[in-house]
């Protein structure tokens, strides 16, 4: 078997203070003919980053509408993950050497898994290109095979400008899929044939320790711990140390916004995730960045930075950023605006579906709009709390787990 993610409960009625009795209805409803169906999602790591902050929720969802749900990781090791991390970078456009050997290694380890995966599953769910290969290895298993078994590739990361031989390598194994989901329609590549595409956005979770309210002492007590003045203004990104979240970029704005608000202070805080080798590496460049300024925090995981900690940073902050240079989705952004909080974020993927430009935030291109759309924000704290509200309700309409949980009933149940 492979390795089981051990998850809290969540019960689904619980959300109707949030979203209202008739989404909960509807979620029932499309739930019926579902009853009792076996769903497994593979991912490739149960801590740190988007997919397993959706997983753990939208599984134990799943659980309290009557669906078997399990959620499993895939076994890796340091050098598959080192070579998934490189085929992640080449799928949002970085250009790597994508090696016979590193082929080997990849499929290789996926051939240990799918020798481990159980069968009996009536809709097996693969997030990202990590688990892609699975279904290579198993369509011929009466156990798993397309009568039995329903399969589904979902695709969290941007593939418009994907490496074209790291795709073409890995759109024959997708390609196997009973359908595919993606978080935008302009992610999706025009080479790859299939015939049932889906275009779902991810979400965040209201009941969520990282989202639940926190009263406001409770975050001044837990930001003052880590040396931060909560009475001068604070600037915060969250987000894993990778390249593409640009936190060197979001230090080179913050120097341009402290020569017109010489008290603000800066938050980077970022977990390490367990498949994510680089992340140490951008951690020494960007302290290399930060170069000894006190008024930057550098916090990770490593500095208990956990749930409690981000949620009380994000309630906090008087704005928050998030400067990728490529995102998928980037569920920061809508754990920011659902506290309220006014977004500054890159002009990239999924954060285009959740700040409307000047109205719950503000798109930039560059450090320099970065820096300057901050300035303004601070400049002008009455309408930053109304485009914080504003944002709030776009994520309530939008993107919380229950509107994902039924888009999903909802595909399950056609491909029955
Ligand atoms: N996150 C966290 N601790 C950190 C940094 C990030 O728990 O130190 C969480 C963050 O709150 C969000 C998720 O990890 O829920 C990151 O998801 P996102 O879609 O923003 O980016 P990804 O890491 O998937 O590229």
């Amino acid at each position: 078997m492979l390795e089981r993610v051990p998850l809290l409960e969540k019960e689904l009625d619980h959300y109707s203070a949030v979203v209202g009795d008739d989404v909960i209805a509807a979620i029932r409803e499309a739930a019926e003919s579902l009853r009792g169906a076996r769903v497994l999602h593979v991912s490739a790591t149960a801590y740190g980053g988007g997919v397993a902050e959706l997983l753990a929720t939208h599984v134990p969802l799943l659980r309290s509408v009557g669906i078997e749900s399990e959620w499993q990781v895939l076994h890796g090791s340091d050098e598959f993950f080192a070579i998934t991390k490189q085929v992640h970078n080449a799928l949002q456009g970085a250009d790597i050497e994508w090696t016979p050997a590193m082929q080997r290694t990849y499929l290789e380890r996926i051939l240990d898994n799918a020798l481990l995966l159980e069968d009996g599953w009536d809709f097996v769910v693969v997030h990202d290109p990590q688990p892609a290969a699975l279904l290579h290895f198993l369509r011929d298993n009466p156990g798993f095979s397309s009568g039995r078994t329903r399969w589904i590739w979902r695709c969290h990361i941007d593939l418009t400008v994907a490496n074209p031989t790291v795709w073409e390598f890995f759109r024959p194994f997708v390609e196997l899929h009973d359908a595919s989901v993606w978080t935008m329609a302009e992610f999706v590549p025009a080479s790859l044939k299939m015939n049932h595409v889906e275009h779902l956005p991810p979400c965040i979770d209201p009941l969520s320790v990282k989202n639940l309210d926190l009263a406001l002492p409770f975050c001044i007590e837990l930001t003052r711990q880590y040396g931060i003045d909560t009475k001068r203004p604070i600037i915060c990104q969250i987000s894993r140390y990778d390249p593409w979240k640009d936190p060197v970029g979001v230090i080179d704005a913050f120097r341009l916004v402290r020569e017109q608000v010489p008290d603000a202070q800066l938050i980077l805080a970022g977990s390490m995730a367990t498949d994510d080798p680089e992340g140490f590496r951008v951690w020494e460049e960007t302290e290399a960045a930060r170069a000894g300024d006190k008024d930057i925090h550098l916090l990770s995981n490593l500095h208990q930075v956990g749930s409690v900690q981000i949620n009380a940073f994000q309630r906090i902050a008087t704005v928050m950023v998030q400067k990728s240079l490529r995102e998928g989705f980037g569920l920061t952004v809508s754990e920011a605006l659902w506290k309220g909080r006014p977004v500054v974020g890159g002009r990239a993927g999924g954060i285009k579906l959740q700040i409307r430009d000047g109205q719950s935030g503000f798109l930039v291109d560059s450090v320099e709009d970065c820096a300057r759309r901050i300035i303004d924000l601070l400049a002008d704290p009455v309408g930053a709390e109304a485009m914080g509200s504003e944002g709030r309700e776009h994520v309530r309409s939008q993107f919380l787990s229950t509107r994902e949980l039924l888009d999903w009933l909802e595909l399950l149940g056609s491909l029955r």
